[in-house]
């Protein structure tokens, strides 16, 4: 693929944004009515007047106590403060101006008192917007309850999912049953003194239904389900987390038998102590009581279960997974090749889809895709078949939307140069050929030079089954095949373009996850590098390393190794077919966009297996 470079844009939250919008709006309306008052009027010295008058340059006047407004007769308006005296009256006068006389304003306290409680008013409507948007249980009325959970809550009859709407992860499932049971019946488990876990930590990915999960849970035992997460409790003062616990729990209780589920638990329960500046005083507590509220109950009597979701068990505070707490944790994978095609059922429902879409055939082309992301594919695909105004959603449509998800919307308005074009068509030929020439590779899909989202080109192929490894050729393949772009630039243009960095980058992660962490090197099976997160920032912003200087350049060196070999055995294949390299290129610069049997046709070479979907 061949990148351009955009820098990515800052993102600030829909709700950061409508905020300052507020803000803005309400800044300029007030900035606005302040201004119009003094609008036009110049404010002019009290022997300009004199001098204005004199010259007979004044048309009229209106005079009110000390203060002077008028018009001077080439239409501009002005005002100053004035002695009253005779003097001026009969200078005025002479010069037969229009003079009138208001008597002394009453001052409008009103308006004073709106000009300096504005700013309070403001931030008062702030605050109410704030409160109203958590939803939370305190309601939009109690305006400055702080300390009040945020938690939604839904009453059993509001809940519309049950584990049908909750397709593939077979395995959460099974063990959620249990607590169903559970809900359902409490004292049936509790009567022989079975233990039924209080926290069940759901991990997995972003998207992949571990909300869905919990709400289902809820929906098949048919009880409360309040719903919280982790960052909500995290305030900027201190204390307002922990009372926000306790509210939660308070509630819960009272509602019980129910389930909570706290979404992003690591914001709060992230390891304590260890933060930078000494940790987070405001988190630890919140931390501190969610433990001591979970360590409160017993499910005897509460039988409220809390369900928390997380992406990261590892950074969690060690006494947060101790039993009596979260001691149960439920992977929630990305969704397999099986699982796909029921999400994509799940969701196709209500859409109405032509005859010849086999959902198999699209889930087979959306390896690590979401439950969210299908979902969001089979939107996307009824929308460009609604453009179209087609009676049903075709593979086409399919097709588009997920070149859209997957690399971004086609750049029609982006002009490229001649040269540009040329180059573009070049690097992505380099890359189809090596796809087609070298084995252990995935089959070619399609190869296109339409920019798309920040790439100008891009040549696919598509596994034919789900892989869960990756062999040691297959990788170097895959590093070959990334070094094809650079390579036919450089045989064709002897030059090289910034447009492969991207490519550059993938290839030297592979090579150096091949010598550090899959030991596919002379330096044999042994881990090499570690890469530690910071238990504050949560990146990976420090590498330990475990070995000493000299072994750490034996590693570069075998990187290199991999690296460089590759490059040569790629500038021969491309050398050894530059007459194919020059048809694909022609070719795309023709069509913009081959699928992968022209591709085979073009260059007369029998198809190993093509991959449409
Ligand atoms: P998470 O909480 O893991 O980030 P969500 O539960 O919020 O993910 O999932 C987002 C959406 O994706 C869900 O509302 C649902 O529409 C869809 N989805 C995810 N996984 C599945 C699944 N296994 N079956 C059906 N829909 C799913
Ligand atoms: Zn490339």
């Amino acid at each position: 693929m061949k990148k351009r470079k955009i820098l990515p844009p800052k993102k600030i939250g829909p709700n950061a944004a409508w905020l300052l919008l507020l803000f803005l709006v309400a800044g300029m309306a007030y900035l606005f009515w302040y201004n119009s008052v003094n609008r036009q009027v110049e404010r002019i010295k009290y022997s300009q007047l004199l001098t204005f008058a004199q010259n007979n340059k004044i048309e009229s006047v209106v005079i009110q106590e000390q203060h002077v407004k008028g018009k001077l007769k080439n239409g501009k308006q002005f005002e100053t403060y004035v002695i009253p005296s005779e003097k001026l009256w009969s200078i005025l006068r002479s010069n037969d101006v229009l003079m009138d006389v208001y008597p002394p304003e009453k001052q409008s306290w009103g308006s004073y008192l709106f000009i300096s409680l504005l700013p309070l008013l403001l931030i008062f409507l702030w605050i109410a917007y704030m409160r109203k948007n958590q939803n939370g249980i305190g309601g939009a009325g109690k305006i400055f309850s702080f300390g009040k959970s945020k938690a939604k809550f839904f009453s059993p009859n509001t809940i519309n999912v049950t584990f049908k709407n909750v397709a593939g992860v077979h395995e959460a499932k099974e063990d959620l049953k249990d607590i169903i049971e559970f809900l359902k019946n409490p004292i049936k488990f509790t009567r022989l003194g079975a233990k039924i876990p209080k926290g069940i930590l759901l991990r997995g990915a972003p998207g992949n239904g571990k909300t869905l999960l919990a709400k289902a849970v809820a929906g098949e035992a048919n009880c409360p389900f309040f719903s919280i997460s982790g960052s909500d409790f995290v305030e900027v003062f201190v204390g307002v987390g922990a009372s926000r616990v306790r509210s939660l729990f308070t509630q819960a209780k009272k509602n019980s038998p129910c389930i909570v589920f706290i979404d992003e638990i690591d914001a709060v329960g992230r390891q304590r102590g260890i933060g930078l500046g000494g940790g987070n005083d405001e988190r630890e507590q919140t931390l501190n009581q969610l433990l001591s509220e979970m360590d409160g109950f017993s499910t005897e009597h509460g039988s409220v279960i809390i369900l928390a979701a997380t992406n990261r068990p590892d950074v969690l505070d060690k006494a947060l997974l101790r039993p009596g707490r979260f001691d149960r944790i439920i992977e929630v994978p990305y969704p397999d090749l099986i699982s796909r095609e029921k999400i994509l059922e799940v969701h196709s429902k209500g859409v109405k889809l032509g005859n010849e879409v086999d959902l198999n055939k699209i889930a087979r082309g959306t390896q690590g895709f979401s439950g969210a992301d299908l979902e969001n594919l089979i939107n996307e695909a009824a929308l460009v078949a609604s453009k179209k105004n087609k009676q049903n959603v075709t593979l086409e449509d399919f097709e588009q939307a997920r070149d859209k998800l997957l690399l971004g919307s086609e750049r029609k308005t982006l002009i490229l140069t001649k040269k540009e074009k040329e180059l573009t068509a070049y690097h992505e030929s380099g890359h189809t050929l090596l796809n087609i020439l070298l084995p252990n590779t995935d089959p070619l899909h399609k190869v296109t030079i339409i920019p798309r989202g920040k790439s100008l080109g891009a040549s696919w192929s598509l596994p034919e089954t789900e892989k869960h490894t990756q062999t040691k050729s297959e990788m170097i393949s895959q590093i070959k095949i990334l070094f094809g772009g650079l390579v036919a630039e450089n045989i064709i243009f002897n030059e090289q373009t910034s447009g492969a960095a991207n490519d550059i980058e993938k290839a030297t992660k592979i090579a150096r996850l091949m010598v550090t962490r899959f030991g596919m090197s002379k330096l044999g099976p042994i881990v090499f590098d570690e890469t530690k997160e910071h238990p504050y920032l949560g990146r990976d912003i420090q590498k330990t390393r475990m070995h000493s200087d000299k072994t750490a350049e034996k590693v570069d060196h075998e990187v290199e190794n991999i690296i460089h070999s590759s490059l040569k055995e790629v500038t021969k294949i491309l050398s050894e077919n530059k007459d194919k390299l020059e048809i694909l290129a022609k070719s795309l610069l023709e069509k913009e966009t081959l699928q992968a049997n022209e591709v085979y046709n073009l260059l007369g070479i029998e198809p190993r297996k093509s991959n449409n979907w």
